[in-house]
């Protein structure tokens, strides 16, 4: 039985990373990606923190010609509720970045991974599934559909929400099914996007169009699922003039490119993030609705603590079996998004008054006062950056208002 440092299971935009990640920090690793047959429609908006880190592995170079920043994001309140919140701007100029981040459509982010990937000696991939994994024993075995097995001194759960290697671990979730399916698709337009993206909340959740290079942007349309069933089978021309309708003509003509998709929407969190040999990353640790682009940017913060607990153990001598201290070191981010993100959409489908005075009176208090802007926005590129450099800004801000 061959013996690897790493294990990572599941060959997803997470467990790719996560591969690259580790292998390029001279772990023997292998990736386990079994082909399911399916083109990924979606394209992921990435922040300036996890384009760092990508660039910190030599890809961001090769990933960039595909992608176009985002220099302006919008939220406008598209729900024709009695309260409506006022529309919110935030421009990366003002905390002086040029954008806040990229969107990147997933098939060629995951083609140029897996080239990279293909360039490194110490990577071994392989085309099939994990069957069954024996996490008990040290190294831990993982044995594959076709018989192979193998053996790994730290195993990266990237195997998506049903995720084998989590259950095999004994780790539980706490899941919720929303009445909401994203419908996916990328079109071209008549108007330039200027690099603006503009999130529509409705009463069905958000639609949100995203820059694309050129005159092209990706749309993700949460709608309720038989409305998502009826999008699919509108003809060519309908579709067209109903997104542009929905986005009020601001960016002129809208043609269809393309397949258009259908994702179930959920949310589930593992009741813990890793255990003993076994880390959990991406959407195995964490599954939420996808506003405010923030699935894969919270999946590549767990790549970087795994990683940076492994550098660790390698350096002491220690055993790889980080899983415990992963643990605790993830939770106050996965939790604190999760919650987040779960609360502003049940504020969404939520018809009850009082939790729309609440919803608008965040958004006035986001349009309106500036350090609570300069929070979100530095929040949003990298956890962290904005309470660190708070201190800073109201100082520019006090000695601008007494010049
Ligand atoms: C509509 C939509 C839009 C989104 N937009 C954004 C965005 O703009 N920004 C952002 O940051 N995030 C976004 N996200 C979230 C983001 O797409 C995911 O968090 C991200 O793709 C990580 O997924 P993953 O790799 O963990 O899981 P997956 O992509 O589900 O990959 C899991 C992989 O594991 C494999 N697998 C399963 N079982 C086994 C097994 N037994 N053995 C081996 N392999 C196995 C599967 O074949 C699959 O390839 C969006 C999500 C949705 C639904």
């Amino acid at each position: 039985m061959a013996g690897f440092d790493v294990a990572v299971v599941g060959g997803g935009l997470a467990g790719r990373i996560a591969a690259l990640a580790f292998a390029k920090n001279g772990f023997s690793t292998v990736l386990i990606a079994p082909d399911d047959g399916r083109t990924d429609q979606r394209t992921t908006a990435l922040m300036d923190h996890s384009l760092g880190f990508l660039a910190g592995l030599g890809i961001w170079d090769r990933v960039k010609p595909e992608a176009a920043a985002l220099s302006t994001m919008q939220i406008i309140d598209a729900t024709e509720r009695l309260l409506r919140a006022p529309p919110v701007t935030f421009r990366a100029s003002e905390i002086g970045l040029e954008a806040f981040g990229y969107n990147i459509p997933n098939a060629p982010f995951l083609a140029i991974l897996s080239a990279a990937l293909g360039e490194l000696p110490n990577v071994t991939v392989l085309g099939t599934s994990v069957g069954r994994a024996d996490l008990s024993s040290e190294p831990a075995a993982l044995h594959l559909a076709d018989g192979t097995e193998f053996t790994a001194g730290l195993v990266i759960a990237a195997d998506g929400r049903k995720s084998l290697i989590r259950d095999a671990a004994g780790i539980d979730t706490r899941s919720h099914a929303y009445p909401q399916t994203a419908v996916v698709l990328n079109f071209t337009h008549d108007r330039p996007h200027n690099n603006v993206s503009t999130e529509f909340h409705t009463r069905t959740g958000p639609f949100t169009q995203v820059p694309l290079p050129g005159q092209r942007s990706s749309l993700v349309w949460v709608v309720k699922p038989q409305e998502a069933v009826e999008i699919l089978q509108l003809p060519e021309e309908v579709l067209n003039r109903r997104i542009e309708d929905r986005m009020q003509s601001v960016l002129g003509k809208v043609r269809v490119e393309g397949k258009v998709q259908a994702w179930p929407l959920s949310a589930s969190t593992a009741t813990r993030f890793g255990k003993g040999q076994v880390a959990l990353i991406g959407e195995a640790a964490h599954v939420f609705p996808p506003i405010g682009a923030q699935g894969l940017n919270l999946s590549l913060r767990d790549i970087e603590s795994a990683l940076e607990l492994a550098l660790a153990a390698r350096r002491t001598g220690a055993r790889l079996a980080i899983g415990d201290a992963y643990d605790g070191r993830r939770r106050a981010d996965i939790w604190s998004r999760t919650g987040a993100i779960d609360l502003l959409n049940r504020s969404l489908l939520s018809g009850f008054l009082p939790v729309q005075m609440l919803r608008a009176a965040g958004m006035h208090m986001l349009s309106a006062i500036p350090p609570l802007r300069y929070l979100v926005m530095h929040e949003g590129v990298a956890p962290g950056r904005g309470f660190k450099s708070f201190p800073d800004f109201l100082r520019k801000e006090i000695s601008r208002k007494h010049a």
